[in-house]
């Protein structure tokens, strides 16, 4: 069976996974694995589906030293000791700036597109786009696609994409983009089987990670997400703060002498339910505690998705389902049930057997807008997305395999 490598690439870890696939059919997980502590303290981990582990193996700091070494480390392992070449790379891109509404066959002049992007999204995009330019370099003839987390929200109306400025900062590519879009996408998909009464409707999900956002969906279509130019605005992460008055930032640069760039660590790294709480930005340690602090920062992060959810409401006209998903709203009940008692001037009611068992539908009977829980799976979508796009422009060809 061909085989495809999915790559989730970041400053400081690669996050990798094998797809089979045969011919049209849904792609199929093998392997899921990572290279992090790249420059400090290399490790290699890869795990099959089961969960039985592969490989656990240290590396001296010098032999990985940035991303594409590590993608070149686990591209080592998979050919020698799991007999795997994949036929194609499909790669997570944070940005696809004001062009990309779609996953797109990477060529070079693509990515020098893509890295005109780079200002958009520092942290990200250039970590995204190390491996593919070291790829293209080494085995020209592998089809590598790139998918974006902005590419499902392109389609918002003009009101959702401006900011209050002067236009030509909106040329300039300063609009609310929005983020998370693979995992929206992959729940816009995956609707229609598990829950088909409300696929077609008006329908808020919550990815409730470390990073946070909502998007208002129509129809399957995103119209509105609760983030914006970057991927710090909206709701209270582990880390970030979520909405702040851009004055406090001002504040920080005036009279704290901030620079930039320690203005940009403060507001990624220092904030959030971190900052808030002075415990955690993990929301279980944060549940464990009984620190005062840590119970203000679930309050407050509850709190802001319930005025959210109302701002998503009005951007809707009206509210038909509600999905939760991502590391909080698929495993934890009383996150949920919290913020569900703050949506109950919607008319949401949750089932506490049903909640607490983390079923699909968690709302009860009686509550006018149903309440699911979705598992997200972005990578899968990354996988389709490339088998699809690798076969509509190289039917037949003979690909060159990774490694
Ligand atoms: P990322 O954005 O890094 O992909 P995840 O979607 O994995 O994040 O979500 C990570 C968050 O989910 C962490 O705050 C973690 O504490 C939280 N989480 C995971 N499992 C649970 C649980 N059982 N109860 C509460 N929070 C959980």
């Amino acid at each position: 069976m061909d085989t495809i490598l999915v790559v989730n690439a970041g400053s400081s870890s690669v996050k990798f996974q094998i797809f089979a696939f045969d011919g049209g059919g849904r792609p199929e997980r093998q392997i899921k694995g990572q290279v992090d502590g790249i420059g400090s303290r290399p490790r290699l981990r890869a795990a099959n589906v089961k969960g039985d582990k592969l490989v656990d193996r240290d590396f001296p700091a010098d032999s990985v030293r940035d991303v594409p070494a590590a993608l070149h480390v686990a591209g080592d392992w998979l050919r020698e000791e799991q007999r795997i070449t994949p036929l194609a790379v499909g790669h997570r891109v944070v940005h696809g700036g004001p062009d990309y509404d779609r996953p797109v066959v990477l060529d070079h002049g693509v990515v020098a597109r893509l890295e005109r992007y780079a200002s958009l999204a520092p942290l990200h995009q250039p970590h995204n786009l190390a491996p593919i330019r070291s790829l293209m370099t080494n085995l020209p003839n592998l089809p590598q696609v790139a998918c974006f987390d902005t590419a499902f929200h392109r389609a918002h109306g003009a009101l959702a994409d401006h900011y209050a400025i002067p236009r030509r900062l909106h040329e300039e590519g300063v609009r609310r983009y929005g983020f998370h879009g693979l995992s929206y996408e992959y729940i816009a998909n995956a609707l229609p089987g598990t829950a088909p009464e409300i696929a077609n409707g008006r329908v808020i999900v919550a990815h409730l990670g470390n990073g946070a956002s909502m998007c208002a969906m129509k129809a399957g279509k995103s119209v509105e997400s609760t983030m914006g130019f970057t991927a710090l605005d909206g709701l209270v992460m582990g880390t970030r703060p979520g909405q702040l008055d851009p004055g406090v930032v001002l504040y920080l640069m005036a009279e704290r002498g901030m620079s930039a760039s320690s203005a940009q660590h403060f507001l990624y790294r220092e904030c959030g339910l971190k900052g808030l709480s002075g415990v955690s930005n993990d929301m279980r340690e944060l549940e464990a505690s009984a620190d005062p602090n840590a119970a203000f920062a679930i309050d407050y992060f509850t709190y802001r998705i319930g005025l959210n959810a109302g701002m998503l409401t009005a951007a809707l006209q009206g509210l038909d389902a509600f999905v939760f998903t991502a590391g909080i709203g698929e495993n934890s009940s009383s996150i949920r049930a919290r913020i569900a008692e703050r949506l109950a001037w919607l008319g949401i009611a949750l089932d506490p057997v049903e909640n607490g068992r983390h079923a699909s539908r968690i709302s009860s009977a009686g509550s006018r807008v149903p309440v699911y829980v979705v598992p997200t799976d972005e990578e899968l979508m990354i996988a389709q997305h490339t088998v699809a796009l690798i076969w509509k422009h190289q039917p037949g060809q003979k690909r060159e395999s990774a490694s």
